[in-house]
C-alpha cells in the first residue's frame, strides 16, 4: 500500500512500532529497564560514560535495523535540527579530531543548511554523531516523510526507550553544561563561519 497518504504511513509506523515493542530480546528489554542502576554504577568521568551509553544504543537500536528503511545514503534528517550538548562536541572533538567553532554563535537560520558533518549522502564521523542522530529511526515503510518538506506535517510514532533518554538527560546534568545548540553553530561550515 502506497505511503503517499499520510494516515497510511502513520499507520503502517504503528503496527511496526507494536511490532518492534514486541520482539525485542528480553536481555536487552531488561537492560534498558534498569539503564539507570547500570548508569548510576558506572565509573569514569562524563565522556567514558557517554560512550559506554552509545555502545549500548549501538546494540539496542541494531535489533530495530531491520524494521526500518533508515539506511546509508538517506539524509534527510540530516537536514533536520540536531541538537547537541558541550559533552557531545568534546566527544567529537576528540573521537574525530575536529575543534569546535572558537565562538559558538547562535544563527539566525541554522536549519537552511544540511549538517556539515554529511559528506557524499553519508555521516562523515558516524561513529561520534550526537545522541539525536543515533535515536531517530522512522518506522514508516518508506522514506517518504521524512524529507524536510514533509516531517512536520504531523507527528509520525517514533521509538522512544525512556530510560536511554533519562540515563542521557542525567549525564548531561552531571557534566553542569546543559545548553543545548545545533550542530552547524557549534562546527560551521566553511561557508557559514
Ligand atoms: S552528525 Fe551525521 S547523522 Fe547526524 S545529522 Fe550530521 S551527518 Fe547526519
Amino acid at each position: 500500500m502506497t505511503e503517499q497518504l499520510i494516515e497510511t504511513a502513520i499507520e503502517n509506523a504503528r503496527a511496526t512500532y507494536a511490532i518492534v515493542a514486541s520482539s525485542l530480546p528480553k536481555p536487552l528489554e531488561k537492560k534498558e529497564a534498569e539503564l539507570f542502576d547500570w548508569y548510576a554504577r558506572l565509573k569514569g568521568n562524563p565522556l567514558t560514560k557517554l560512550r559506554a551509553l552509545f555502545e549500548f544504543m549501538t546494540t539496542l537500536y541494531g535489533t530495530v535495523a531491520r524494521y526500518t528503511p533508515c539506511k546509508k545514503g538517506c539524509t534527510s534528517c540530516c537536514h533536520y535540527p540536531v541538537s547537541i550538548t558541550d559533552l557531545e562536541i568534546e566527544f567529537i572533538e576528540r573521537g574525530a579530531g575536529i575543534k569546535r567553532a572558537k565562538q559558538i554563535r547562535k544563527a539566525t537560520h541554522p536549519y537552511d543548511a544540511p549538517c556539515p558533518f554529511l559528506r557524499n549522502d553519508s555521516c562523515s564521523i558516524y561513529a561520534h554523531r550526537p545522541f539525536v542522530c543515533r535515536k531517530h529511526v522512522t518506522l514508516t515503510k518508506t522514506m517518504h516523510w521524512c524529507h524536510p518538506d514533509r516531517a512536520n506535517t504531523k507527528e509520525f510514532p517514533l521509538l522512544n526507550f525512556s530510560e536511554v533518554n533519562r540515563v542521557f538527560d542525567a549525564l548531561v546534568r552531571e557534566t553542569g553544561a546543559t545548553a543545548f545548540c545545533d550542530i552547524r553553530e557549534a562546527f560551521p561550515s566553511e561557508e557559514n563561519k
